[in-house]
């Protein structure tokens, strides 16, 4: 049975055609359950009793069921979540002054095989549908009864290996007759699959670009990110170049801070050389250390100096701060040990 969450404003209107049904009584249905949190087709009042027994028949509209939550002392919640299609995925809400962000997932398990990341731990098994996306923000919505306002797509997966059902997932929260989340706040962040930025860039939207660099040159990019192979950073740098000409925005820039790997500040030099003429930040990421990995944190001082050498060479950079350390805050730790049980 198909998802009700699966469809933009748009294609519920056709979808409800198809089946000899009025269009405003998709915007009806759309509206029960993105401005009233109502998923149950037989609680929706103004529609007849036959055609919410018709809804009920064709579509699904089964929201996550929580297997396990952790809040942390910060106010961050990790959920791990069964799909109804089966299968584990983990999503995180962040509190910050401004609202609440949500840490959506993408794929189920993921491809990418970076080197110092807990998803990869897990192959992906498939793509999520952008219905389950969706789920995800409706599910920590009734769970908590707050409004998302911020949604990044950083949680596990690549979602430019799964671009058209993220892609539709993002219209479908962009609604303005929906759960109405601004393209401004919202982030998709890629490894750098330079194809799809190039077509991301075509498509026009105000959702904010996140790359992950992790490195100021190919050898050390080799080492962490296997992508890198296929698509090094001279063809990621045009492709970033490429998106900002194009758009005019501002790309954002990871670096995870690994000890002794990418931490030196020669590299902070390296990566301001790479990065001079583009109009990008960097958004430098303290490490949460996975056990499997064997990697480890740089120190405050190290980071610190990273940092300032960054300022000092005028590229702007900010340090993340660190939501949830306490609890299994790492991208993939609370599945990973999940499944791992017997
Ligand atoms: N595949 C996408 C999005 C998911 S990962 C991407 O690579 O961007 C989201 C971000 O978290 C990436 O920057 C990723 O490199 C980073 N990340 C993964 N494991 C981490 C860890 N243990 N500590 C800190 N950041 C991590």
């Amino acid at each position: 049975m198909n998802s009700i969450y699966a469809m933009t404003n748009k294609q519920m209107q056709d979808a409800f055609l198809e089946m000899g049904e009025k269009k405003y009584r998709a915007n009806q249905v759309f509206e029960w359950i993105y401005t009233k949190n109502v998923y149950d087709f037989h609680q929706m009042t103004n529609l007849s009793k036959d055609l919410q027994k018709k809804l009920s028949e064709t579509f699904s509209s089964e929201l996550l069921t929580i297997k396990e939550k952790q809040v942390s002392k910060d106010g961050t919640i990790k959920y791990l979540f069964e799909l109804p299609a089966g299968g584990l995925i983990e999503t995180v809400l962040m509190i910050h002054p401004y609202g609440t962000s949500l840490c959506v997932t993408s794929q189920l398990g993921c491809n990418m095989g970076c080197a110092f990341c807990a998803s990869g731990l897990l192959k992906k098994q498939r793509n999520l549908t952008s219905a389950e996306m969706v789920m995800q923000i409706l599910s920590v919505q009734q769970d908590t009864g707050q409004r998302i306002s911020h949604v990044v797509v950083m949680g596990t997966g690549e979602p430019f290996d799964n671009y058209d059902e993220v892609l539709n997932f993002i219209y479908t929260i962009n609604e303005p007759k929906g759960l109405a989340i601004g393209a401004r706040h919202m982030t998709v962040s890629t490894c750098g699959i330079v194809p799809r930025i190039y077509d991301y860039a075509k498509e026009g939207l105000q959702v904010n670009l996140a790359i992950s660099l992790h490195a100021p040159n190919d050898e050390i990019r080799n080492e962490l990110m296997p992508i890198n192979k296929t698509y090094n950073m001279d063809m990621l740098r045009q492709a970033i170049k490429d998106y900002i000409d194009q758009t005019n925005r501002r790309v954002t820039l990871e670096y995870i801070l690994l000890k002794d790997v990418n931490d030196d500040v020669k590299y902070a030099r390296q990566l301001a050389h790479y990065l001079r003429g583009l109009n990008v930040y960097v958004n430098l990421i303290p490490y949460n250390a996975v056990n499997e990995k064997g990697y480890a944190k740089s120190s405050d001082e190290t980071i610190q100096a990273f940092k300032d050498e960054l300022l000092r060479l005028r590229i702007n950079c900010t340090l993340r701060k660190e939501h949830g350390s306490d609890i299994d805050g790492a991208c993939g730790q609370l599945r990973a040990k999940q499944e791992r049980r017997p």
